[in-house]
């Protein structure tokens, strides 16, 4: 379709008028870090309208549950030359200002941040973590505006640590092109311990809040080599400049993906134990590894996102549990661990996969779909009902790996895949993809057809064959309880307050068909007392399949008796081995798949 001189005119119009003449600016100031309050001052200039709906979002993308981040709004005004203007709430998180036309608006707000995640803010004395779907607001409409920001750090603060571009002769300055930019840039305040690397030719900084047993040095050199090994997959490093935020709690852990930084969460301690310390880097490469997979390469549905309203997408196995995938991917590649310890992780996943009895009743794209009410709100049925996205998702990315390189005889993996998927969607057309477009390129790159493969794990819960593809790379996968016909209950238990409580039933198990319920508390098995996981006791091991035990238990207060039939441990335990004789086009397919 050509353009013609009307249509052209008004896009010319509209250029010069109206929105691209609206400046904002924030200022985010600390009168009261100690009571975990920051202050917001947003001006807004050029608007001109007769009202305006300020909007703070309801959710962090990345984070797919709604927060309700206005819950922690208070202090609300808004000012025109001085005079107050009136306003009232028009939505739980929108606020009207009738601006009668007014040139500059001011805006202040106080918001209350004392929740310790990687995406929620807080403020103590000691610094101010402002994650920034839960500090900002919009003007309605203006979501492709640029802002500034100001930092003013409390007076015993230095430093200031962000993915936002500064503005050059202006200390804690910083400019975002659009509101995706702001909300998806979060910011550390405060006096913490900052390093720099460089990879990829990009220039890293790693911001550390709350100290710990950390060598500078050794994670310069190792969180570089994570870098590259994902910046190997898809051809480029698309940032500037990337910061890490990380908070060392006691017990710290999670992470979430921005476009250019991430924040994660990090035990204190656990950097100097092995163990610990590869598990900082997994941390590291799952995060970094979204710049690419669902921050650039996306589902369709994940933006330009809706900050009102859930975002739904069935894609997230992609997003996520293959993001989980190539964590393993990467520390192989970086040498941090060796092929047989990553088969056995991967192996290990299938395992926990299939031992969830919600693997039979949820498929993975209805997990993703359904992130927002069920992975996000986990309750002690969550086993029985529901998969997580992460897991199956490794899952999938294993075998469709495995099924690409055994049919291009490891010419091609699923590396392939992700590199052309991102120069196709991102770099070539700008958005996200559609299912169909996934599975497309699957079948481009394989050249097989992969609709049975969807039907089976994407949109079906059927058994995973890890046999037949860990075969492909002559890779024997065994199961250790096979054919041990071990009694089990179903059941598991943690102490609360000195007592053993159950804390979950296992479908179909013993527990679940005798009626143990959640939050019995667990008194005694066969008159001998319960101080300790009753699954593990030795009194279980001592009998057999089909035998009656009676467990004596208290229900809100009230000693009761309940009878259990044990059933066989249904559960898989798998083992991985390299087949010493493996074949030429089985070492092709192992390869191309654990290079
Ligand atoms: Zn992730």
């Amino acid at each position: 379709m050509k353009r013609t001189l009307a249509t052209l005119f008004v896009v010319i119009f509209l250029s010069m008028t109206g929105k691209s003449q609206v400046k904002i600016d924030f200022e985010i100031s600390f009168i009261e870090p100690q009571a975990h309050y920051a202050e917001v001052e947003m001006n807004i200039s050029g608007l001109l309208k007769d009202y305006v709906d300020i909007k703070m979002p309801v959710w962090a993308p990345g984070s797919y549950l709604v927060r309700e981040f206005a819950k922690s709004v208070e202090g609300f005004s808004a000012t025109a030359a001085g005079k107050n203007l009136r306003f009232e709430k028009v939505s739980k998180n929108a606020w009207r200002i009738y601006s009668s036309k007014a040139k500059n608006l001011k805006i202040n707000y106080r918001v209350y941040a004392f929740e310790t995640s990687v995406r929620t803010a807080f403020i103590t004395d000691s610094h101010a973590f402002l994650s920034s779907t839960g500090i900002f607001m919009y003007p309605e409409g203006l979501l492709k505006s640029p802002s500034t920001v100001t930092i003013k750090p409390f007076k015993t603060w230095s430093k200031v640590s962000t993915g936002l571009e500064p503005v050059v002769g202006k200390p804690f300055t910083y400019t975002a092109a659009n509101f995706d930019i702001l909300f998806d840039s979060p910011i550390e305040v405060g006096n913490q311990d900052i390093f720099e690397f460089t990879a990829s030719g990009v220039k890293h900084e790693v911001a550390m809040f709350g100290g710990g047993n950390y060598d500078k040095e050794r994670l310069k050199v190792d969180m570089a080599k994570v870098v590259e090994q994902a910046t190997a997959i898809y051809g480029e490093n698309p940032n500037k400049h990337y910061t890490f935020i990380v908070h060392n709690f006691t017990a710290g852990g999670g992470g979430l993906e921005h476009l250019n930084s991430t924040v994660l969460g990090a035990s204190k301690n656990g950097y100097s134990t092995e163990k610990g310390y590869k598990g900082f880097l997994e941390l590291v490469a799952h995060e970094y590894h979204h710049l690419w997979n669902v921050k650039r390469l996306r589902p369709i549905a994940l933006g330009p996102f809706d900050y009102d309203n859930e975002n739904y997408t069935t894609n997230l196995w992609v997003a996520e549990g293959f993001t989980s995938y190539f964590e393993n991917k990467f520390m192989l590649r970086a040498g941090f661990k060796t092929l047989l310890e990553t088969a056995q992780a991967l192996v290990t996943n299938i395992a926990t996969v299939s031992n969830t009895p919600g693997s039979k009743i949820q498929s993975a794209a209805e997990a993703s779909y359904d992130a927002w009410i069920k992975n996000y709100r986990p309750n002690e049925n969550s086993g029985n009902t529901s998969i997580s996205y992460y897991s199956k998702g490794e899952v999938i990315g294993t075998l469709m790996d495995l099924e690409i390189a055994n049919a291009t005889k490891g010419a091609k993996s699923l590396d392939n895949v992700m590199h052309d998927m991102y120069a196709a969607y991102y770099k070539k057309l700008g958005r996200g993809y559609t299912d169909a477009e996934f599975k497309a390129m699957v079948e481009k790159i394989s050249g097989i057809d992969f609709t049975e493969f969807w039907k089976k794990y994407i949109n079906g819960t059927d058994a995973i064959e890890y046999e037949k593809y860990f075969g492909y790379a002559g890779i024997k996968v065994l199961d250790d309880n096979a054919g041990k016909n071990a009694p089990y209950l179903g059941i598991a238990s943690k102490k609360v307050e000195g007592k053993m409580m159950v804390s979950s039933v296992s479908r179909n198990s013993a527990a679940w068909d005798g009626g143990l319920n959640f939050n019995d508390e667990l008194v005694s098995v066969d008159g001998l007392p319960i101080d300790s996981a009753l699954e593990r006791m030795p009194v279980i091991a001592t009998h057999k399949v089909g035998d009656q035990i009676t467990v004596t238990i208290k229900r809100d207060g009230v000693s009761q008796d309940v009878k259990l039939i044990l059933k066989a441990n249904p559960n898989l335990k798998l083992v991985a081995t390299l087949d010493e004789s493996a074949t030429d086009a089985q070492l092709r397919v192992r390869k191309a798949v654990f290079n």
